[in-house]
Parts: structure tokens; C-alpha cells; sequence
């Protein structure tokens, strides 16, 4: 019966782990993947993580009954509330509300499904979504999963300035059509590296506003572009504060390095009270037929973490120890480069943000730093900064080098 099933294609980042893995060449270096790295090139275990799985290890009031099907109420109100901000003209009024999810996709997803059920007509798979050119490739799938029918991309990238093409976003803004639901990266931007400056948000809050767009904000990276939680969040509170209703998917999975624990967070903000309980309503039928209740553990980390002011403290450390140690790569690639004296500009290594910088590799180049490095990159030249270490950094920028200039 299923000998018809054509064989999906591999998910591009998974596969190339999977190729990094299997070669056996000492200098390979895999800058493909999409989670934090130590110097020594290890995943990272936060110390306050740490700490505070031992404080539930040793909590005998917890047990391991279903939650909510919304999930734990306190993870859901504090996560909320670092998206939004503690004195948040919204959560003030009462208007928001949230549904813990499995990680940020699970929150995209949620947020889809109720979007194609809900929003501008029941079951209108005919509104635009818009994704910006390019984005994190899931992006596009989640919402063709949800059923939308009509997925378009934004104008972003402006590859020749290696920038932000702030003209080509707004027009496209300008030309969609009413109702349009926009996907908007909170901040850190996967895969450029490039964000909106806040004056650049107040130009595009203006058009969705006037133009009746919908925000939908992806926060997959709150605490890596600036090494500030509040700086980072600076466009999804602007929004709110002009009066937006929108959603904000948030994942814990890279500033808490929770990425197997699946903890996310979908933050509605409505009109009114009345209006958000209705919509978590509709959420919670979608919830319990996609995975009925959440996990627990990564919640509670989280939870625990974010209601204790000594533990945040703790936190917000943590998440500057990782911004700071990609800042670190940033400037030690980018002048190596420099003194090698690389053809182009690499200004735009350290001036992009967040985890990931796009380097203007072309698709030949990263092949052969593949192929001939053992260098492991996405085709469209993206490059985890935590994939480089004080050790690897020399051997990196010669390839980068060669790939330039062969
Ligand atoms: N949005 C963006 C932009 C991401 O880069 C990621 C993770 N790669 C996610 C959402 C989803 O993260 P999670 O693993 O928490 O589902």
C-alpha cells in the first residue's frame, strides 16, 4: 500500500549535519548548524538551566500529570511578559493571552491553523501570506501545511548592498492586499543577519497600519541581536504600542539552549478581553487534536527562571555570555579576512546580528568549501557564527579566501 510513496527530499540543515558527521577529515568544521556552540565547538548547557533542573529534580510537589491543554499557566504569562514588557499597555487592559507551545514552530503552527480557520473569513485559504526574501525556510512550509494557498515573498535582502532593501519591503507592503498577513522576524533575522533599525519599524508599522496588514512576529532569537532581552523586543512592543492586533511566536529553544526540550510560547494580543478568550478557545480545540497537552519540564525551566529576579539575573547573563562570544567571531573573522586581504567588503560580518551572518558565498564557493574544506555551510552562503572557534577561525578565513578568489 505504500509503493507509491515518493521519497521527500532531505531538510536541508539536518542533512548537512548529517554530511558533517560522516566526514572524516581532522580540519572539518560544520558552520551549517542552527544552535549555540562553545569555544571548544560543544553544545552548551546554561549553569542557570542546570541549576534549576536540579531544583525540580528535588521538588516533591511536582509530579508528571497532564497540563493544561494551553499549557502551564505561569510559562505562558511570563513568557508573554518578556515579549511584551513589564508595564505592556496590553496585558495592563487585560487584551492578551498565550498558548505554550512545542517550540517556536509549534507556535508558528498553532498560529497558522487558526489563522486559515479565523482570520478574514472561516477557512479562507486565499489570504496572502507574506515571508520575507529569504527567510527561515520552515516558514513557507508551515503555513502551506496550514493550507494557505497563496504564500508570497516580501522584498529583504538587497544582495548587492548586502542590507536591508527597506524601499522594495515597503512597496510590496504598499501593493498587497488588504488583510495580508505578514510574517515579521522579531529580531536577529534568519538567515541575513539584518534587521530593521526602530526607525525603519516606525516606517513599516505605519503602512501595515494603514494598509490593514496582519503582524505576525517570529521571536525565535530574543537576547542574541543585542545582548539586551528589551532592545530585542523593541518592534513587537512597538506594534503593540501603536495598537496592532497580532500574534508573536516566541522559542526558548536558542536563549535558554533548550532546543530537544521543545518550549515555545504563541502570545495573542486583541482588542479585548473577551476577544483574546474567544480566539485561546478556538486555539485550545487545535491544541488538543495536534499534541492534546504540552511537556512540562522545559516550562518549567523556564518558568522557574523567569519569576525568581536572582535566577533572570542569572539568565540574562548566560544569554550575554552567548551574544558576546558571537560578537567576539565576528570581529576575529571579519579582520581576518581584512588582513588577508579577501576581494569584497566584510563590513557586513560584523555589522549583521544575532547568530547567523550571510556572506555573500555564492553556491560554487560554498561548494567548494565543502568539498575541498570540509567546511560546512548552507547553499545560500549562511554561516553559524558559533560554528567558529579560536582554533578553527584561521583555517575558516584562508578557505573563505580561496573559495574568493580561485
Ligand atoms: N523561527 C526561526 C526564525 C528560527 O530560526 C527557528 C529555529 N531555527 C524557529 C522559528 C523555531 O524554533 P524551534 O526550534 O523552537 O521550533
Amino acid at each position: 500500500i505504500f509503493t507509491a510513496v515518493p521519497r521527500a527530499p532531505p531538510v536541508a540543515v539536518f542533512k548537512l549535519t548529517a554530511d558533517f558527521r560522516e566526514d572524516g577529515d581532522a580540519r572539518k568544521v560544520n558552520l551549517g548548524v542552527g544552535a549555540y556552540r562553545t569555544d571548544e565547538g560543544q553544545p552548551w548547557v546554561l549553569p542557570v538551566v542546570k541549576k534549576v533542573e536540579q531544583m525540580i529534580a528535588n521538588d516533591n510537589s511536582l509530579n508528571h500529570e497532564y497540563l493544561p491543554i494551553l499549557g502551564l499557566p505561569e510559562f505562558r504569562a511570563n513568557a508573554s511578559r518578556i515579549a511584551l514588557g513589564d508595564d505592556s499597555p496590553a496585558i495592563k487592559e487585560n487584551r492578551i493571552g498565550s498558548v505554550q507551545s512545542l517550540g517556536g514552530t509549534g507556535a508558528l503552527r498553532i498560529g497558522a491553523e487558526f489563522l486559515r480557520r479565523w482570520y478574514n473569513g472561516n477557512n479562507n485559504t486565499a489570504t496572502p501570506v507574506y515571508i520575507s526574501a529569504p527567510s527561515w525556510e520552515n516558514h513557507n512550509s508551515v503555513f502551506v501545511d496550514a493550507g494557505f494557498k497563496d504564500i508570497r515573498t516580501y522584498h529583504y535582502w538587497d544582495a548587492a548592498k548586502r542590507g536591508l532593501d527597506l524601499q522594495g519591503l515597503l512597496d510590496d507592503m504598499e501593493k498587497a492586499p488588504e488583510f495580508s498577513i505578514f510574517i515579521l522576524h522579531a529580531c536577529a533575522h534568519n538567515p541575513t543577519g539584518t534587521d530593521p533599525t526602530p526607525d525603519q519599524w516606525k516606517q513599516i508599522a505605519a503602512v501595515m497600519k494603514r494598509r490593514f496588514l496582519f503582524p505576525f512576529f517570529d521571536s525565535a532569537y530574543q537576547g542574541f541581536a543585542s545582548g539586551s532581552l528589551d532592545k530585542d523586543a523593541w518592534a513587537v512592543r512597538y506594534f503593540v504600542s501603536e495598537g496592532f492586533e497580532l500574534f508573536c511566536a516566541q522559542s526558548f529553544s536558542k536563549n535558554f539552549g533548550l532546543y530537544n526540550e521543545r518550549v515555545g510560547n504563541l502570545t495573542v494580543v486583541g482588542k479585548d478581553a473577551d476577544n483574546v478568550q474567544r480566539v485561546l478557545s478556538q486555539m485550545e480545540k487545535i491544541v488538543r487534536t495536534t499534541w492534546s497537552n504540552p511537556p512540562s519540564q522545559g516550562a518549567r525551566i523556564v518558568a522557574t527562571t523567569l519569576t525568581s529576579p536572582q535566577l533572570f539575573a542569572e539568565w540574562k547573563d548566560n544569554v550575554k555570555t552567548m551574544a558576546d562570544r558571537v560578537l567576539l567571531m565576528r570581529s576575529e573573522l571579519r579582520s581576518r579576512l581584512e588582513s588577508l586581504g579577501t576581494p569584497g567588503t566584510w563590513n557586513h560580518i560584523t555589522e549583521q546580528i544575532g547568530m547567523f551572518s550571510f556572506t555573500g558565498l555564492n553556491p560554487k564557493q560554498v561548494e567548494y568549501m565543502i568539498k575541498e574544506k570540509h567546511i560546512y555551510l548552507m547553499a545560500s552562503g549562511r554561516i553559524n557564527m558559533c560554528g567558529l572557534t579560536t582554533k578553527n577561525l584561521d583555517y575558516v578565513a584562508k578557505s573563505i579566501h580561496e573559495a574568493v578568489t580561485k
